[in-house]
């Protein structure tokens, strides 16, 4: 078998899918390895999969973009708008914080977005009574992945024209001079570079303090009309997202926080009635909706609400993807293309440019403490 890669990937979630998948379309050697099944296991598993463009933090918008960011888009941005449903995602907020989100996508940005003083235009007024003083946002061409669908396309692909190994754990991974070794189980592999996108829990040191795991509560809800698009409910802090006609998921906010995602508390504490209150405040009351389960999902977080994307320590050729902090679904097409932009680089010893470096810097893991592999 062969043992030795450019670059071996940790973590078979949407974002170590789709960064494998981009590095082997641009012509790298690559190893995909997941202890699970792909997108089974992490944050992926439960993903909302809503995709939407509008950030509050600048710093975040070249990785919510849609079009390419180094000549045409590739694969992984192809799988995603196939398995896109285009319904349009919903902000209710206040004039303040709609106007926050307009500043943040700057004038390009706006093509796509309508800004409506009042909530009437959304579902035939539904949620006039309840949001009075709130305005609206439509982001027209947002909606929501299919996230099973893409992350099984993006494996596929991996899988025909590279290797995939799942339900094989990395136990631990030595730098050595100029490459890495990858332990897993019986196998010894090598690799040039190694990326760690396993999520919240994965085998490597991160620099410390870094990245935490943090419970991410949802409820399943049956109701008389889901709504028509995902809605970003802003000032009750929660998001409504249709499963089908009479069914929605709704996020709740009793959260736990951990060093590692196995030492979380999963249980449901009062998530779903913190759940019913809030859609209730949106006019989905008792009589319009019943909590049909609660589940306890988790993704990585990072304090300054920016993920972790580059080298875990200067020198070191293992490079982080984590810290996605509840929103890395939209974000994998561009991270993975920007990685494989920069791994090539690196393998084919070319200088990564200004605007490319401007882009990655907020992301620095070198902005908490360095870590040393071994
Ligand atoms: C309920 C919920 C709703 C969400 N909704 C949205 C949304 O609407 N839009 C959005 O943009 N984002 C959303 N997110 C966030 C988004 O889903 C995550 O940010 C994203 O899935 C993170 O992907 P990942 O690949 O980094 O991590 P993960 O999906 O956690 O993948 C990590 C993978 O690494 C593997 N792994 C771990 N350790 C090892 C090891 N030792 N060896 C091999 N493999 C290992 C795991 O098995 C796992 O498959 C949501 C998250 C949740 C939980």
């Amino acid at each position: 078998m062969k043992t030795s890669f450019d670059v071996i990937v940790i973590g078979a979630g949407v974002m170590g899918a789709s960064i494998a998948a981009a590095l082997v379309e641009s012509g790298l050697d690559v190893a995909l390895m997941e202890k699970g099944i792909g997108g089974g296991q992490g944050a992926t598993r439960d993903t909302g999969g809503i995709v939407r463009g509008l950030e509050l933090d600048p710093a975040l918008r070249p990785l919510t973009r849609r079009d390419a960011h180094h000549g045409r888009t590739g694969i992984v941005h192809a799988l995603f708008e196939r398995s896109l449903k285009q319904t349009g995602v919903a902000y209710i907020a206040s004039a303040e914080v709609c106007g926050l989100y307009l500043d943040a996508v700057g004038i390009e940005g706006t093509q796509n977005v309508e800004l409506h003083a009042s909530v009437k235009a959304l579902d035939n007024g539904r949620f006039s009574a309840f949001c009075k003083d709130e305005c609206l946002l439509i982001e027209r061409n947002g909606g929501t992945v299919d996230a099973r669908a893409a992350v099984s396309d993006l494996c596929r692909y991996i899988s025909e024209k590279a290797i995939f190994l799942d339900h094989l754990a990395v136990d631990r991974c030595v730098e050595l001079e100029g490459y890495v070794q990858v332990h897993a189980g019986k196998l010894r592999l090598d690799a040039t570079w190694v990326v760690d996108a396993s999520g919240a829990d994965g085998p490597l040191p991160r620099p410390h303090g870094a990245v935490h795991a943090r419970t991410i509560p949802f409820t399943r809800m049956g109701c008389d009309h889901a709504p028509s698009m995902p809605i970003i409910a802003h000032s009750l802090n929660t998001y409504l997202l249709p499963l089908g006609r009479n069914l929605m998921q709704v996020g709740g906010q009793r959260r736990h926080h951990a060093e590692h995602a196995s030492q979380l508390n999963l249980s449901v504490m009062d998530n779903e009635q913190d759940v019913i209150e809030r859609v209730a405040r949106l006019g989905f009351g008792p009589q319009h909706s019943l909590a049909v389960v609660t589940q306890v999902a988790w993704d990585a977080y990072t304090d300054d609400g920016r993920p972790l994307i580059g080298r875990s320590s200067s020198g070191s050729h293992v490079y982080l993807a984590t810290g996605f902090c509840g929103i890395g679904f939209k974000m994998a097409p561009s991270v993975a293309e920007l990685l494989a932009f920069e791994l090539s680089g690196l393998m084919a010893g070319v200088q990564l440019d200004a605007d490319h470096r401007s882009i990655m810097k907020p992301f620095c893991p070198s902005r908490f403490t360095e870590v040393a592999l071994s």
